[in-house]
């Protein structure tokens, strides 16, 4: 397949920032009783937030064990990814979840995401349990209806000399990587390793989750968290603790802080493809095609910088097409 890569301007649909909740030491999953609440945390995903969601619920339900007595009504802290996979595993279970969030998609940052299905500024030294959340979040993901949901396999193509080189897959989950003597874009000369990984259509899926939810009975409920002690007035016993880079102020937890990323947003292509390159990455979904992007550590502000979205186009517009 050549692929027709077109970065015009006219072809710009808009710039997005979003802030990747880092966690060093990687993301906490663990339990905490507080008065006569228990909680469970699940949040300090890094860059792989969509990535690792369905793995990183799923052992944060199996750690609750067998405080999770049937039909036990749950609130759920936070609407991003974390937060809507576990109101959805707990809703598929049959316990009445209740979603409390200051923001709900598509505003928050998990709609933002690329939708790139690869580990990447996670910060997790238990390989272990990491393999684990991916390989349930990859089978997870393809057990999906995937056009409902906004999952497909797609080509992944990195070049050599890749700025961010992606942090291995778990054995056995795509083919090994294969040298391709081109990247096979008009236009460019220089070897490339192909593979596959998925795509997930970010705003797509996040909405999916969430009319399930409704439509499983589950509620959505506005409300800002200052303080983890605010549980104690509302009327659940058990508590998923989701709420991202805010879980950071609410818990006091120092390991959480802000990886900014920007993006550029344009028209769609036709195929659907990742490219990860010395100064970026393109991700082709059917609904856009997304150029990345930056790793600003410890950047709080979530507003987008046209200069750096320009250069964001330019380097890619350099790298992949010869042209500024
Ligand atoms: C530019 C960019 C590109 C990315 N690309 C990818 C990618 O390709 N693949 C990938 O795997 N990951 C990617 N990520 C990372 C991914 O977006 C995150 O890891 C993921 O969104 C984290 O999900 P979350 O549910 O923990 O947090 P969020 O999506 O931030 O959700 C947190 C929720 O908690 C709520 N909340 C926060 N504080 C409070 C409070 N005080 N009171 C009440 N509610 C509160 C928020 O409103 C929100 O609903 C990317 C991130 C960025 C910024």
């Amino acid at each position: 397949m050549e692929i027709e890569l077109q970065l015009d301007d006219g072809r710009v649909r808009g710039v997005v920032a979003g802030l990747r909740p880092y966690r060093a030491g990687g993301p906490r999953l663990a339990v905490e009783h507080l008065g006569q609440k228990i909680v469970a945390h699940n949040y300090g995903h890094g860059g792989s937030g969509i990535t690792l969601c369905w793995g990183s619920c799923l052992e944060v339900l199996n750690l609750l064990g067998n405080h999770l007595s049937p039909g036990l009504p749950v609130g759920v802290l936070g609407s991003g990814v974390m937060g809507l996979c576990s109101a959805h595993l707990l809703s598929q279970r049959g316990h009445p979840v209740t979603v409390y969030s200051k923001e709900f998609p598509p505003n928050t940052t998990s709609n933002v995401a690329g939708g790139l299905w690869a580990p990447t500024h996670l910060g997790l030294e238990d390989d272990e349990l990491r393999d684990r959340m991916l390989r349930e979040t990859w089978n997870t993901y393809l057990s999906l209806d995937s056009k409902r949901y906004g999952i497909s396999k797609v080509p992944l193509y990195e070049t050599p000399d890749r700025s961010h080189p992606l942090d291995p897959f778990p054995d056995g989950i795509t083919p090994e990587p294969s040298t391709m003597a081109r990247l096979p874009i008009s236009g460019y000369v220089g070897e490339c390793l192909y593979s596959e990984t998925l795509l997930i259509q970010t705003p797509r899926f996040l909405h999916q989750l969430a009319s399930d939810i409704e439509e499983r009975g589950g509620a959505f409920r506005e409300y800002e968290f200052h303080h983890l002690n605010q549980i104690l007035e509302l009327p659940e016993t058990l508590f998923i603790n989701c709420l991202g880079l805010g879980a950071g102020r609410v818990v006091e937890d120092h390991a959480v802080r802000p990886i900014r990323g920007q993006l550029v947003l344009l028209e769609p292509a036709s195929e659907s493809f990742i490219i990860d390159h010395s100064a970026g990455y393109v991700i082709s979904r059917p609904d856009m095609l997304v150029l990345g992007g930056t790793f600003e550590e410890g950047v709080e502000d979530s507003e987008p910088d046209p200069e750096m979205c320009r250069t964001i186009l330019s380097e890619n517009r350099r790298v992949l097409l010869g042209k500024n």
